[in-house]
């Protein structure tokens, strides 16, 4: 049967919300809910890197706990998956403004996808979306900031999550209730009245993003488009969202000229104000290769595409030194050319955003390239603490940073930690 919060993704997306449907969530639930009276925040506590890692656990349950989890996953670029429309297993006993032990029948329960460790910092697209959600959710069922609450306040005793202030983040649900901070995210077209697009979009606009992109102009805004649109973002220093907004319009099409670099460095080769522009060196190219050596050499000398060895899915399908792509599956065989442009042409990409993200830092040929190497396996420059402790000019505590990232679907990899110790005695070297 339907369940009764058939609600939540109209509500989200009306308060400016990226909102990904779960298949099969309007019917997955333990039973029907009772009256929803507030919302509760958690944190995944997973320590898993991607954008929504923990989905699949939060749909299943665990082996402890039955499934659903959560009426809705939060992940760091800020999108609502919506799990289940009926009571989810969330809360537990506990206790919030007079309601006891009734956590799962009168709450909606949000997690959102964050480690609870302090390395792993809450990217504030991620934070502002909770903030604005949690408000439109309690707007809906005419509740006030009260009450929403941390599990950690509804059961104090038993759980840590989440790990940000609730007095504060209730003073911001309560200020986006209010209207104090009413622009939308994204705004709903921009001033050449071109629409903001995401995943489920059609027609003309669409088909004009996707020549842009260079994705086949089929008028369809799918999975495929909207990865290629966060590759494009990425790449000319966007917020990879995967939505297409006024910023995106205006940069795809030519009207404005790219996001601003970090001083001194340039995306266009470009000469840039004084600090020359860093490449990766010989000792990284070699450090990255001995760890993404290109696998399963064919017969007539190509090469394979092979399943991701870590993660739990096999996904992504991964060929040459490592490369991965939407362009890259299962059936792909290349040749030794094509692995190494393809490593050649995602090096200079790794290194233009590790340039991005250290700024004008004085950073050695030696701990450059150890962090891109790092970067290219974990996609993380941007929010590591290494990389705040290495701006920061403290290079031993950025040396000890690189050996924290050593699991892959919630498992310490041996591969991940010899990894990690090479970069550092790289990073250390002089
Ligand atoms: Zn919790």
């Amino acid at each position: 049967m339907t369940y009764a919060l058939t609600w939540l993704p109209t509500v989200l997306e009306k308060a400016g919300l990226k909102v990904a449907e779960v298949p099969g969530w309007r019917t997955r639930g333990r039973r029907e809910m009772g009256a929803v009276r507030g919302v509760i925040c958690h944190h995944t506590a997973t320590m898993q890197l991607g954008n929504m890692p923990t989905l699949q656990m939060l749909v299943d349950g665990r082996c402890d706990l039955a499934g659903p989890l959560c009426h809705l996953g939060l992940g760091r670029d800020g999108t609502f998956y919506v799990v289940a429309a009926g009571l989810a297993n969330h809360a537990g006993k506990g206790s919030w403004e007079g309601i006891t032990d009734r956590g799962n029948t009168n709450f909606i329960g949000i997690e959102a996808e964050n480690s609870g460790h302090g390395d792993d910092p809450w990217p504030e697209v991620q934070m502002e979306a909770y903030q604005r959600g949690v408000a439109a959710i309690l707007a809906h069922v005419g509740a006030q900031s009260n009450m929403c609450c941390g599990h950690k306040e509804y059961a104090p005793t038993r759980k840590p999550d989440p790990n940000f202030d609730m007095p504060l983040f209730r003073t911001a649900v309560q200020s986006f209730m209010l209207g104090k901070t009413p622009s939308p995210l994204i705004a709903a077209c921009d001033a050449k009245r071109r629409p903001t697009l995401r995943r489920g979009a059609r027609g003309g606009a669409v088909e004009r993003l996707q020549r842009l992109i260079g994705v086949d102009p089929d008028g369809i805004f799918g999975a495929l488009t909207e990865a290629a649109l966060r590759e494009v973002q990425r790449q000319v220093c966007l917020v990879p969202d995967g939505i297409c907004g006024p910023k995106s319009w205006a940069v795809l099409s030519g009207d404005q000229p790219l996001p601003a670099p970090a001083p001194g460095t340039s995306l266009h080769g470009q000469p840039g104000d004084g600090s020359a522009r860093m490449k990766v060196g010989d000792a990284g190219l070699e450090l990255i290769r001995s760890f993404e050596s290109c696998e399963d050499l064919q017969a007539d000398g190509r090469f394979k595409a092979y399943p991701d060895p870590g993660s739990s899915d096999g996904l992504p399908w991964t060929i040459g030194w490592g490369s991965t792509g939407d362009d890259i599956d299962q059936n792909s065989v290349w040749t030794q050319e094509q692995c190494d442009a393809r490593f050649a042409a995602d090096m200079a990409v790794y290194a233009e955003q590790v340039v991005s993200a250290i700024g004008d830092a004085p950073t050695t040929q030696n701990q450059f390239d150890a962090l891109v190497s790092f970067h290219y396996n974990t996609g993380a420059i941007r929010t590591a603490t290494l990389t705040r402790r290495h701006n920061a000019k403290d290079y031993a505590g950025a040396r000890e940073a690189f050996g924290w990232w050593i699991k892959n679907d919630g498992k310490v990899m041996r591969g991940l930690v010899r990894r990690r110790k090479a970069e550092g005695d790289l990073y250390a070297a002089p």
